[in-house]
């Protein structure tokens, strides 16, 4: 008797297990949204992100990434802690950390559980079949199947929402070519709303989906290298690192789920922290809390730049 093919249901429930909120399953097909991204790239809303360049040709064509896949299993995990928004702080000498960067490095944690759960239906499938496994790191539009896995909407501030637990979410996706059963792709849910373009302090996002990463605070902060022009450094404000803004204000995540999980709590270095403190802190003490944090892909040297701006302006 052969065994069993491996179903979704199967993988779905195996995700829960391995502790993902949330899993889908799209096709891995070319959908006309993918197209999108060569006009934005064109349009030089990369800034310096020349990787998006050299890796465009895989971007919007996912077959050239994973050859002959089927379909793209992306998993949800909620990163919500209870701390408050930070429109909700009015001390300018706060420093202003994205959501998502408090804990632990999410590359590590749900590259982790992502691994898990391909070993998983490596093991428990009675074909062999090839995968990718990625955590925001691949050449994916990781965004474009999770809206078609039925994770959620992709909003007009860019970020996937989904119905149930808002955007405050970490994409994954195993890139596979096992022809498992898909989901119906999310509906947009954004209707008239404007919130998140009105309030984007640096006007960045330009039209509903259009993000000019080059004016995104998180682009500065995050992604830019070298020095900030004096527009850049006062656009940031007190955000050191990325900006949570457009997302705080979507009345999706205005009573979005928190998680438990430990690895998404507020490390003690970047709780409440002000400016101050964080400039006091010496090279070797900053370096020390940047381990194993999605932070560091700024580094020491990024951080006291951010700081130096943000004090300058608070
Ligand atoms: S992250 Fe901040 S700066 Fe970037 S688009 Fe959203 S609100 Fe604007
Ligand atoms: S703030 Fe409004 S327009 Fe922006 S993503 Fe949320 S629902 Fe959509």
């Amino acid at each position: 008797m052969t065994a069993p093919l491996l179903r979704a249901a199967a993988i779905k429930s195996k995700a829960r297990e391995l502790g993902f909120d949330l899993c889908g399953i799209a096709p891995a097909a070319a959908h006309p949204e993918l197209n999108f991204f060569r006009e934005w790239l064109a349009g030089g809303y990369g800034g310096t992100m020349t990787y998006l360049h050299r890796s465009a040709r895989k971007r919007v064509d996912i077959q050239k990434v994973v050859p002959g896949a089927r379909t793209v299993i992306v998993t949800a995990t909620v990163y919500n802690t209870e701390r408050p928004y930070s429109t909700e702080c009015d001390d300018p000498m706060r420093a202003q950390i994205a959501r998502y960067a408090w804990g632990d490095d999410y590359h590590d944690v749900i590259g982790g559980r992502l691994e898990a759960l391909l070993a998983w239906m490596r093991e428990t499938s009675p074909e062999p079949f090839d995968a990718r496994a990625y955590v925001d790191t691949g050449p994916v539009q990781e965004r474009v199947f999770a809206q078609h896995a039925g994770v959620g909407w992709i909003g007009k501030n860019t970020c996937v929402i989904s119905p149930a637990l808002g955007s405050w979410i970490f994409l994954g996706e195993i890139i596979c070519t096992l022809p498992l059963e898909v989901d119906a792709p999310s509906v947009d849910q954004c209707g008239t709303c404007t919130l998140c373009l009105d309030a984007c302090p640096t006007h960045a996002i330009l039209a509903p989906g259009v993000l000019d990463a080059t004016r995104c605070i998180s682009y500065l902060t995050i992604e830019k290298r070298g020095q900030l022009t004096p527009a850049e450094r006062e656009a940031i404000g007190s955000h050191i690192y990325g900006c949570d803004v457009c997302q705080e204000v979507c009345p999706w995540n205005a009573a979005a789920p928190r998680s438990e999980d430990p690895a998404w709590q507020p490390r003690k270095a970047w709780d409440g922290v002000d400016l101050l403190t964080l400039s006091r802190r010496s090279d070797d003490e900053l370096a020390a809390a940047l381990e194993g944090s999605a932070m560091r892909r700024a580094e020491v040297r990024g951080l006291r730049r951010n700081v130096a701006a943000a004090l300058e302006s608070a």
